[in-house]
Order: C-alpha cells, then structure tokens, then sequence
C-alpha cells in the first residue's frame, strides 16, 4: 500500500480544507472519503456565511483556504446582513448553488498536486506505543500516514429519525460509519451522542411563487474571498412565507408522534437551529414564523424551506407544509429528518486539534461537537496546517482570541468544551463569542491573517501582492486624510462626525472600495479601537504565561480536588487559558501565577 503523510478521513467541510491546507504545504496527503460523489456536500441549508459565521469564511480565506473562493464562485444570492448595526456584526452570507459547490470543490481538489483522493470507507484507527501509524478500511486495506485527521462530520454511527422510523445513516442518502467509534473507545476517548435534523426539500414546480413576497440579493453582490473571484452564476430571489394558526395546530395535533417528542431521540441539538415543532412549544405565544425558501442551485427545482427542520412524520409534514401561503399544493422531494451521531468532547484536544492521547490524530468539524460548515472548515484548515507543521518540525501555528474567530472557535472548544449548563450542544459561533469583536470584523480579516497565510505557504504571491498593494492605498489614503484640511480641519477629523461618510468628503476617489471601506471604520471607530488595544494587552500579558506541558497541579497547595481535576484533564497551555476554564476562579489562579513564577 502506497504511503501518506497524512491521511484525512472525510471530504466534508473540514475535510476538504485540511487536505488542501497539508498538501499546498507540500506534504503527500490522501483524502478518504465514504461517497466520493458527496464531496463538500451541504448537508442542510444551501447557504454559506452568516454574521459569526461570515467573519469565519473569511478568515478562512484570510489564510489561503478555499471556502470563500468556492461560496464566491458558485453563489447564487449574496446578501451583507446587519448593515445598519456596527462593522463587527456586519456578516456576508450566500445562497449557494449546492451542486456547482461541490462539482468546484472536486475540481479543486482533483487538481491539487500532492493530493490523492478514495472511495473509502474508514473503519480503524492503527496506532501503536501512543503514535498513529495509519487507517484500516472496511475491505481490509491499511494505508499508512505519519498523521490522521479525522473529519467524519454526522456519520459516526448516524441514525436518521423520521416520526417513529429510523434507520442507520450519515445524513439522507450516505451510508453510516458504524465500526469507527469502537477504535475511539478503544482507545479511551469518551464518546457523546448529539443530535441535529433538517428540513424537508419541496418541489418548486408546486410552489406558487406568485403569491409570496420575493427578496432579492444586494446588488453588486458583496464577496467573501480578499482574492477577487469573479462572480459566475446568474443571481436569484429567494421568497418567504409564514407558518400561521393552522400550520402550528397540525403540529401541535402530532407532536407526539415527531421523533424529538416521542421521546425516542434523547440527545440534545442546536438550541439556535430549533425543530419547527420546538419553535411551537418553547414560543407559544408567536402565532407565526417567518419561513425563507432558498433555491437550491441553477440546475435544479429542489427548494429548501429554511425554518422548517422537522423529525414529524412524512404525512404530517406535508399536512403542515400545505397550510402556508404559496405551499397549497406543494409536493416534497425529500424528507425533513432528524440525526443522532457519535462526537468526541473536544477538550481531549490541544489547541492545535491533535488529541493529547495519540500523537499525530487530529480531530475536526462535526466530530468535535460543531455545527455549521463554516466552524468545521476553520477547524480542518487549522488541523491540515497544524498536523503538517508538527510533520516538518516546525512550531505549531495557533491564533489567539484576540486575532480570530477561529481563535475564539478552537479555545472555546478545547477549554470549554460544547457543555452548556451540564447538558451537551452543538457548538456554533456568534459574534457574542468575541470579546474584541471590534477588532475582528469580517472585512479585515485580510489585515489581521493574510501575512499568516502566505508565511505557511497557502496564499500565493499574486495574491500577497494584491493584499500588499492594499495595505499602502490604506496607508496613503489615511495620510491624504491628514495632511488636507477643508475649512480649518482635517479630513480625518472631519470623517470622524457620525453625519460625514468617505464618500461624501472625496466622490472622486482612484482608491478601490474595500480600502475607502476599511479606511472609514478605522477612523471612525479609533476611540474604541484604541481601547480595545489596552484591554488586548492586557489579554495577551495572561496568554504569554506559559504553563508547562507536564505541570503537576496535584502537588499545588491551595487548589480544591475539583480544579486539579480539571487543570490536569484540560491542560492549558497558559493562564490565560487556565482564566477560562469553568470553576477556576480569580484566588486559583492567583496560586496557579506564583507557582508557575516561582
Ligand atoms: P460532513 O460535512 O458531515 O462530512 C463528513 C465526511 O466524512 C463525509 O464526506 C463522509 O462521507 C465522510 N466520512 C464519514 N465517516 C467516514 C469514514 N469512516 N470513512 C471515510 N469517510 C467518512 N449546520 C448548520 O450550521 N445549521 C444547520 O441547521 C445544520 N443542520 C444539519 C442537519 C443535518 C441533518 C445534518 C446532517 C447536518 C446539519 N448541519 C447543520 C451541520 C453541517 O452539515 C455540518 O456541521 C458540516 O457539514 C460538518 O462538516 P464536517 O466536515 O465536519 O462533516
């Protein structure tokens, strides 16, 4: 059997960048995967971005990763949502052609150099003294690797629920992994059970757009990639519709028999991706939910009903469909569903996604208790780059919360975990999560990771130019604003009065729009900006305390059973990361700071 340097299991989200990320680094990578047709398939909605989610995308891309390049390529609507509220919680999203997304990202993979794809399906782990050496298939192949990177999203031991049915799968159409878990727990890794659902996807020759209010993308459509990929496909309106009295009496009428309220799916799902059937008891008092109907790509008449995840019976969800306006007559092409799968807590994990347990196995995506495409990309790009660093002896490459999302993303998962008030969830970001989030919008992400990119190889020379180019028209264009005055003040000063835009003090400008754009927050939030600075110092003093890798805590006076418990399973790399674990408090760590001093 032919041998890799790395070897990453599944072509999802996470997959796919990690793959890219190991063999653009130059090391010999094989993506296996169970259904080679399925690659980057959107499992639920055809969108990509989102506020939280967005600002994730385009850090992605920040760092020479592909998400963006593929969203803005094969993109059919493009909206920046939030746009009256401040720059931090501004976030780009895109309806996506579901299929041309995957037909691209194939593409792309295909024609990587160093990259090797399979029709695998994965069913053991090969490790020995602690060290991974390799992968066992279900026909008994053993592919050898320096490095794993598991990122097998749903699929580990998958159950579909649809009413009281169910049957094994990774998601609708794909087969379950069943036998990867038992090398996990083999292994020792303590396994959780989640769960997510989807909804149901209509026919859009049955649906009467007519009688729907239509919303259409922004005009030009924003992007997400800092590389200027053009736009390829034809814009579309999506439309929207409400679920009313009688929709929410045909579900009360049969909640018992939805799959969540029978009480045959115990483990728990997204709390901000609610089941219709949850939005109609947990808000009773609404009397109706606003339901976006998303086209699922050019080529097709698959429609996606986004607000309507389901585990109700078939014959109910069309009960239900039919009473809203637009869906009289409507026929599903498939049906809505409900999914529990196996995930490891990823506070087994350092913040470089390797586990603490086996040297050279990472873990990224859904494993890790994630939801969203975009949280998994994040995660496989760091794991591919991580995983191939530690392979040529360099140092791990890990982003801070003060840098990036995905710093925030990767320290809440292996600090916190996806526990919520003891109870497991999937994980998912929002912007709430940052606590510097004016310094991390999404439009300057580039500002903040493309140097990172192009130092690890991933972001190519054209395209460093391009940032760098960028850059000195801001530089410029911050000093043209200082050194001219109109009517005894600055430009900049003048910039800074909340009724002044860019664009009315200099119409005529050779200076391209994203730079007028980054220019005009950067001056008018330098107040806050400034401050942010002070309390990111301030952070950073927490994070340059090192904790030692193998530091005793037991042998601490002072620090109670429980908190050695945590300090020793967690293992922070530095106070700062100590500060953030649930239960340690301000007097522990006053004892962790000597100790570690001393
Ligand atoms: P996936 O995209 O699931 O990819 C896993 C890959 O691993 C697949 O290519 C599979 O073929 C491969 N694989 C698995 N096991 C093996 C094996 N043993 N050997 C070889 N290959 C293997 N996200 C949201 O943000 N909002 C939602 O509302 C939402 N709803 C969802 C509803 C459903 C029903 C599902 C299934 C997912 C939903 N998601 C939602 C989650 C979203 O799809 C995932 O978070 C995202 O796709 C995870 O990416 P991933 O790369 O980790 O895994």
């Amino acid at each position: 059997m032919s041998s890799y340097d790395i070897i990453v299991i599944g072509a999802g989200h996470a997959g796919c960048e990690a793959a890219l990320a190991s063999s653009r680094i130059g090391l010999k990578t094989l993506l296996a995967t169970s259904n080679i047709d399925n690659i980057a398939q959107m499992s639920c909605n055809p969108a990509i971005g989102g506020i939280g989610k967005g600002h994730l995308v385009r850090e992605i891309d920040a760092l020479g990763g592909e998400m963006g390049k593929i969203a803005d390529a094969t993109g059919i609507q493009f909206r920046r949502l939030n746009t009256k509220k401040g720059p931090a919680v501004r976030g780009t999203r895109c309806q996506s052609d579901m299929l041309a997304y995957k037909v691209k990202m194939r593409q792309v993979l295909e024609n990587q150099p160093n990259l090797y794809l399979k029709q695998v399906m994965v069913d053991e782990l090969v490790i020995r003294n602690n060290q991974i050496e390799g992968v066992r298939t279900s026909i008994g192949e053993f592919f050898p690797a320096k490095a794993v990177i598991v990122c097998t999203g749903t699929f580990l031991r998958g159950l579909i629920h649809i009413g009281r049915n169910n049957y094994p799968a990774g998601r609708a159409g794909d087969f379950s992994s069943e036998r990867l878990t038992e090398s996990f727990s083999q292994l020792g890794f303590p396994v959780g059970r989640l769960k997510t659902g989807t909804c149901p996807r209509l026919d859009g020759r049955t649906i009467n757009f007519e009688t729907l209010e239509r919303q259409d993308g922004d005009d030009p459509p924003p992007r997400f990639s800092f590389s200027n990929v053009p736009q390829e496909l034809t814009q579309v309106p999506c439309y929207i519709t409400y679920t009313n009295d009688e929709t929410h009496r045909v579900i009360k009428n049969n909640i018992k028999e939805s799959a969540i309220y029978s009480g045959i799916i115990k483990s728990t799902g997204p709390r901000y991706c609610p089941s219709i059937e949850d939005k109609i008891v947990r808000f009773a008092g609404k009397s109706r939910h606003q339901i976006f109907l998303e086209p699922e790509g050019l080529t097709t008449r698959e429609w996606y009903p986004n607000g309507l995840s389901t585990s109700l019976p078939l014959k109910v969800q069309i009960e239900m469909l039919r009473t809203m306006k637009g869906l009289e007559d409507v026929e599903i092409m498939k049906p809505g569903y409900a999914i529990e799968y196996d995930y490891l807590p990823p506070t087994e994990l350092l913040p470089t996604l390797e586990t603490k347990r086996i040297s050279g196995l990472y873990h990224a995506g859904q494993i890790n208790g994630t939801t969203g495409y975009e949280e998994a990309a994040a995660q496989g790009l760091m794991a591919g780059i991580n995983a191939s660093l530690k392979i040529l002896g360099k140092g791990p490459f890990i982003l801070d919360r003060a840098e990036a999302y995905i710093g925030i993303l990767i320290d809440d998962l292996v600090t916190k975990g996806v526990s919520f008030e003891g109870r497991a969830e999937p994980y998912r970001m929002f912007t709430s999560r940052a606590e510097y989030r004016l310094s991390l919008r999404e439009e300057n992400a580039d500002l903040r990771l493309r140097r990172h990119g192009f130092l690890l190889g991933l972001v190519t020379s054209q395209e460093f130019n391009r940032f760098e180019k960028k850059v000195s028209d801001i530089f410029l264009l911050r000093g043209y604003l200082n050194n001219t005055r109109r009517n005894g003040q600055t430009l900049e000063e003048l910039l800074r009065r909340p009724e002044v835009s860019l664009t009315g003090l200099i119409p005529s400008s050779e200076f391209s729009l994203e730079v007028m754009e980054q220019v005009e927050i950067q001056v008018k939030y330098d107040g806050y900006l400034h401050r942010q600075e002070e309390e990111v110092r301030r952070f950073k003093k927490m994070e340059s305390m090192k904790i030692p890798e193998r530091f005793c805590y037991d042998r601490i006076p002072g620090l109670s059973h429980e908190m050695v418990e945590k300090l020793s399973q967690i293992k922070p790399g530095s106070l700062g990361q100590a500060s953030r674990i649930s239960g340690i408090t301000p007097a522990a760590l006053q004892i962790l700071m000597v100790n570690i001093i001393k």
